[in-house]
């Protein structure tokens, strides 16, 4: 039975919150090889940007260069083709305790095949799971990532629930996703593009109309900010903020497990 909950909508489309999942990882087994060029034009290669400031919030520890111990367990959840964890390898160099966690193992795996190109095979793990029930005990992680991944898990809440689990005390959240644009002028030149090119690109390029229009409708249905920011202090995070991107076209939230 849908509801007015995300659980209940695929898109725009009323759906049980079975189908949903059913529905979304059906979108992410069809986009999967195509995922990373997409992304690059789509938004014009602005995610790479976002991505960055992300991971600047996040300011991991280089292990190779530090006194003292930094040692820190990352878990990077919805990971997909693994943009975030590369990001966090990037900066700590080797030896990190990065899991890379994603309901769909295609994704997945087009992840693992980047990171053997880059010489870097042994300094993730891949789990395949959903954020909604990690496969991951309790207090064991020290830092929690989410990107544009969210949106698309059917039930929010719970996967906010399971994020404060696994984290340790003193260990942070982090999700970077689409939000609401907070200009109404430049809300509207948003809303003509996404619902225009965004679906022809689609239809054009990776010959996927219906994944793509998801993407929009996903982005329009998820909740604003604020909503957001509500719903990680409800699952118990301190301290939460948000800082927009790009006039509010994304925002990273944060919080703290205190
Ligand atoms: N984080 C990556 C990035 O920023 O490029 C991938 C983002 S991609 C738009 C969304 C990812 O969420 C997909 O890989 C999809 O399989 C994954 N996903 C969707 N629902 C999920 C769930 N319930 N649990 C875990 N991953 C999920």
């Amino acid at each position: 039975m849908a509801s007015n909950k995300e659980s209940g909508w695929f898109g725009y489309q009323e759906v049980s919150p079975d189908e949903k999942t059913g529905l979304v990882r059906g979108v992410f087994d069809s986009v999967a090889d195509r995922y990373d060029i997409m992304n690059d034009l789509m938004s014009g290669g602005i995610h790479r940007i976002w991505k960055d400031r992300l991971i600047r919030q996040i300011r991991p520890k280089s292990l190779v260069n530090s006194q003292a111990y930094c040692g820190y367990k990352y878990l990077d959840v919805a990971g997909g083709t693994g943009d975030i964890a590369f990001r966090i390898r990037q900066k700590t160099g080797p030896g990190a305790d990065i899991q890379v966690l994603d309901i769909n193992e295609n994704m997945l795996r087009a992840g693992r095949d980047r990171a053997i190109d880059r010489g870097w095979v042994h300094d993730f793990d891949w789990l395949v799971g959903t954020a909604e029930s990690l496969p991951i005990p309790d207090q064991s992680r020290d830092v929690y990532t989410i990107a544009f991944g969210l949106r698309n898990v059917t039930h929010i809440d719970t996967a906010l629930e399971e994020a404060y689990r696994v984290l340790r005390p003193g260990g942070r959240f982090f999700c970077l996703e689409f939000s609401h644009v907070q200009n109404p002028l430049l809300s509207n030149a948003y809303r003509l593009y996404s619902r225009t090119v965004i679906p022809n690109v689609g239809a054009l390029v990776a010959q996927d109309r219906e994944s793509y229009q998801y993407l929009v409708e996903s982005i329009e249905r998820f909740p604003n900010q604020k909503a957001l920011a509500a719903r990680i202090e409800d699952a118990g995070f301190a301290k939460v903020r948000y800082t927009n991107l790009s006039a509010g076209i994304a925002a990273i939230h944060e919080g703290w497990k205190l």
